[in-house]
């Protein structure tokens, strides 16, 4: 299909290197003379700086996100027999970390509005859990999809009351607040990815672990080198290769001094179509009192249209999609075996009908505004 040169970037990562290319060439010059590629003094700076980005106590970087949830569970010993609760509509990693490790990922419904984990859904399935008795309940991970924060309150008051460990995917969000304070400090643990495509992304692969406990943070720097005591050839427990390297450490330091600006950016963006779009089709709700990082845009179509086609003529108008997701994890052939049959009705509508839009910083207004007019051109057309 033709693309017109009007294209919209759906995410525009050389227009960003652009406007930080002179700190970044410092900084990877600055690894390049050292050579201590792994865990050199970048990695310290970064965990510090991000430490105080989110106004937690210890920050411990690691190899990605998906190993910054797997060191998570496995510093609370989760395995066989436990159930991990988490939400259907989310990215693959949130589930297979806890099968990866024996564990029985438990799905959960989403709000059909702000697309985040439903409270009041996670309080029945552990009720059936227990009921059943087959599982031991341990752990929920919250994930604030999308940019948005999850209703981490509601959350945490229920996993206080039934005993169970709390997790922050803060993959998708970081950057964002709730109640007037960055996430990070939300729940017991906090972890993040820095993967391109993130709101704070590296040039590969990265993520990092935020915790306010002090044994928490010395178990992750010890499990993220393969459970090395307080010397280097002495091992304390089964561990993982999962550290973050110098170069990545460099690229984020850049990025980290450009952050809070780009976040103000993105949700100028968001914001701008709430407004346009908001009357043509569903605009994801607004987690009150909250402030999102806008990894996503995501809209949701109305049911008489072919979501297909839409994709198609937006394309052809220079307005590049993606679906995220178009599969809930309940439905996804590696992990519906381990589904207990629940009905996860919104993650499935949601799945069906759902359609992410360009947003990325170095979007202007006029790119916006283009987006704006062909998708409600795509919708109405189609009505
Ligand atoms: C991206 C993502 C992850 C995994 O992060 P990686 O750095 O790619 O391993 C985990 N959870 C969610 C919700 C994500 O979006």
């Amino acid at each position: 299909m033709a693309v017109t040169k009007s294209a919209v970037p759906f995410l525009d990562l050389p227009a960003q290197q652009a406007r930080i290319r002179d700190d970044l060439r410092r900084r990877l010059d600055a690894v390049l003379a050292h050579c201590q590629f792994i865990l050199g003094p970048e990695v310290a700076e970064l965990e510090r700086e991000l430490a105080r980005f989110c106004g937690a106590k210890h920050c411990v970087s690691v190899s990605s996100g998906t190993d910054a949830l797997q060191i998570a569970m496995m510093a609370e010993n989760i395995g066989r027999g436990d159930a991990v609760f988490l939400p259907a509509f989310t990215y693959t990693a949130t589930a297979e970390v806890p099968l990866v490790l024996g564990a029985t990922p438990v799905f959960v419904d989403v709000d059909p509005r702000t697309f985040q984990i439903d409270p009041a859904h996670l309080r029945r399935r552990i009720a059936e859990v227990r009921a059943k008795g087959t599982l031991r309940p341990r752990a929920v991970i919250g994930v604030d999809l999308f940019g948005q924060p999850a209703d981490w309150p509601a959350l945490s008051a229920i996993a206080l009351a039934e005993g169970l460990f709390t997790i922050d995917d803060l993959a998708q969000s970081f950057g964002a607040s709730l109640h007037g304070r960055p996430l990070g400090t939300q729940a017991d643990t906090t972890a993040t990815s820095f993967f391109p495509s993130k709101p704070l992304g590296a040039y590969g692969d990265g993520g990092a672990l935020f915790t306010e406990s002090d044994e928490r943070a010395a178990l992750y720097r010890s499990l993220r080198t393969h459970g090395e005591g307080t010397t280097r050839y002495e091992v304390l427990r089964t561990g993982m290769n999962g550290r973050l390297d110098s170069i990545q450490a460099a690229v984020l330091l850049s990025k980290l001094t450009v952050f809070p600006d780009e976040l103000i950016a993105r949700e100028k963006i968001a914001t701008y179509y709430d407004q346009r779009l908001g009357n043509t089709l569903t605009v994801p709700a607004r987690v009150p009192d909250s402030t999102a990082a806008w990894a996503i845009y995501s809209v949701l179509l109305p049911d008489d249209i072919d979501r297909a086609a839409v994709q198609d003529t937006l394309l052809a108008d220079g307005v590049p999609t993606a679906i995220y997701y178009p599969r809930p994890l309940h439905r996804q052939p590696a992990y519906r075996e381990h589904h207990d049959g629940a009905a996860l009705p919104v993650s499935d509508h949601l799945a069906d009908r759902i359609l992410a839009l360009p947003i990325h910083p170095d979007m202007d207004e006029a790119a916006a505004c283009h987006v704006c007019d062909a998708v409600v051109a795509a919708v109405s057309r189609r009505k």
